[in-house]
């Protein structure tokens, strides 16, 4: 049977900071067929997708891109928040409402001409996500799509990545 997976998406007003809807998919988690349901979701949205490995964000899309990489069986890669990879990295910073935050990936994740699932949980003006591409590129990758468990279109993130495909498994 196919779960209503919003039910199991919790909304947090003004968190982390007033005015924000915080979509908390811990509940999701939590529940074993909920958790399930929304890789196999994941999955069917992303099947047609030729790619070698899952581009995981810090620090929730690890929790996805991980389980598909298992389903899909292929290798998965973190992109991670600045000084935490212990070898040489590339480095992209993106855009904050207030300043500027940046991501890093080891600078040998990727074989040239590789190609990647960029991973994460939420999908919003889609600064973090656009950030992990230039990070494939730079490291000789290419990107084969986004993949998101949530997508809030009024915010037109997809746009902005557009045109590497985007699928989304639930919406708000
Ligand atoms: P953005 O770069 O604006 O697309 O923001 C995406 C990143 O911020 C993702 O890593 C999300 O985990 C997080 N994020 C943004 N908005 C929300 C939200 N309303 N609820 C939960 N996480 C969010």
């Amino acid at each position: 049977m196919t779960l209503n997976l919003k039910e199991f998406i919790h909304d947090v007003p003004d968190f982390p900071k007033p005015g924000i809807v915080f979509r908390d998919i811990t509940p999701m988690l939590a529940d074993a067929r909920a958790f399930a349901e929304a890789i196999e979701r994941l999955d069917e949205a992303t099947r047609d997708l030729k790619y070698t490995r899952i581009i995981g964000i810090e620090s929730r899309g690890f929790i996805f891109g991980a389980a598909l990489a298992q389903r899909r069986k292929c290798g998965f890669v973190p992109i991670r928040k600045p000084k935490k990879l212990p070898r040489a990295t590339v480095r992209e910073t993106y855009a904050l409402e207030y300043g500027e935050d940046a991501l890093e990936m080891h600078e040998d994740a990727f074989i040239k001409g590789e190609s990647a699932l960029i991973v994460d949980d939420v999908l919003a003006t889609g600064g973090t996500a656009e950030a992990a591409a230039r990070l494939v590129g730079r490291s000789a990758g290419d990107v084969a799509g986004f993949a998101f468990l949530i997508e809030l279109d009024f915010l037109g993130g997809r746009a902005r990545l557009a045109p590497h495909r985007t699928s989304s498994v639930v919406h708000y």
